[in-house]
């Protein structure tokens, strides 16, 4: 190799997506990435196909009429918002403007895998904080955090444990933390959750500058394919990433399908209503059949398997693939013996908890 990256890129290692295939089958039900199964709002994918006359031309750089609609549907200043490649991007993007080699990130200890990803990119040291039942432990996030922490990542509810802590519980995390720590709150699956204690952290992206609260459009929109997501924090925040993304980086057919989609709240009520039963019907029959099951309100759910011989999590995932349903392992996350599987349509939750309690039974 002539030319070397900087010092630490070798020692990332890529992001590996859910798998979409399963070997000899030719229709495959893919539960291993988080995606919408009712798919998306017909009313954003008509804008999508007629966008489609205007391939030719480059799109609004500032997305002013799809931060207006985030806005105006959110009750916030579009001002304060900004656009991005899926939230993806703009978590990398904090990295680059506000990352140092040796300064520290802290997450919780099963958090996002690319927190660690925007960590190790910029040369920063990656402390993780214990949980407690697979749940964020402000205690521990503000210990490992100190007085020197460069950003904080959390995601609420997270990935791929599903739990969440109280809003209460994030405001004391950030009043914990001192004003030189970025509090970044992933809020991926919020629009899922209906639980009375949780609540956007919007608030404290108002009260605080140094909060910023990203949401995505890949899950209850249903528009993963088109990577768009977006970011609320204070202005100064938000100046700062404009300067550091590409200047045309969210594209045309994705503005246009944002719009529409952020606008239909039907369809965000009957994905969430789905969910919420889907959910319920796993986690019953899962938990009925002696799994143990996270306490997840998320859009999946997280199972545990015993380390028997036969019985282990690799082996579920090995039956459940042989039967054209795609989970995901997630032993990257440091639980080798679990598996994280998206709430399908009905039909598909059926096959998981057939395939299943014939697994478990045998
Ligand atoms: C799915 C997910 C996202 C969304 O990523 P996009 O880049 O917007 O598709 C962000 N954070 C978490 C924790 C997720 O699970």
């Amino acid at each position: 190799m002539s030319l070397e990256p900087r010092p630490g890129i070798l020692d990332i290692k890529p992001y590996k997506p859910g798998a979409a295939d399963a070997p000899g089958i030719s229709n495959p039900v893919k539960l291993s990435s988080n995606e919408n199964p009712m798919g998306c709002s017909p009313l954003a994918r008509s804008a999508f196909e007629s966008s489609s006359r205007n391939l030719n031309l480059y799109p609004d750089g500032g997305a002013v009429r799809l931060r207006a609609a985030i806005g105006e549907a959110n009750g916030l200043d579009p001002d304060r918002i900004v656009c991005g490649t899926g939230s993806d991007e703009l978590l990398q993007l904090l990295g680059r403007a506000y990352l140092e080699p040796g300064d520290k990130v802290v997450q919780s200890q099963y958090g996002f895998l690319v927190y660690r990803l925007v960590a190790m990119q910029s040369g920063a040291e990656f402390v993780s904080a214990d949980e407690t039942d697979y749940t964020a432990n402000v205690d521990a996030i503000l210990k490992a955090a100190g007085e020197n922490a460069r950003i904080v990542f959390l995601a609420n509810p997270n990935n791929p444990t599903g739990t969440y802590i109280s809003h209460s519980e994030v405001r004391r995390l950030r009043e914990g933390l001192p004003a030189s720590t970025m509090l970044v709150v992933d809020e991926a699956y919020a629009e899922y959750v209906d639980e009375p204690d949780y609540e956007t952290a919007f608030d404290l992206a108002n009260e605080y500058d140094n909060v910023v609260v990203t949401r995505t459009f890949s899950k209850i929109h249903g528009l993963a394919a088109l990577r768009l997501g977006w970011a609320y924090a204070d202005k100064s925040i938000i100046d700062v990433l404009n300067r550091v993304r590409g200047p045309f980086n969210v594209n045309l057919p994705a503005i246009e399908a944002g719009i529409a989609a952020i606008r239909d709240t039907d369809f965000q009520k009957r994905s969430a209503e789905h969910n919420r039963q889907g959910l319920a019907f796993m986690r019953q029959q899962l938990g009925g059949m002696g799994l143990d099951v996270t306490p997840g309100v998320g859009n999946f759910v997280l199972v545990h398997f015993p380390e028997t011989k036969g019985k282990t999590a690799m082996d579920a995932d090995a039956f459940l693939t042989a039967r054209g349903l795609i989970v995901r392992p997630v032993a990257a996350y440091g639980m080798p013996n679990a598996l994280r599987i998206t709430i399908g349509l009905d039909r598909d939750n059926r096959k998981v908890v057939d395939a299943l309690s014939e697994f478990v039974a045998a």
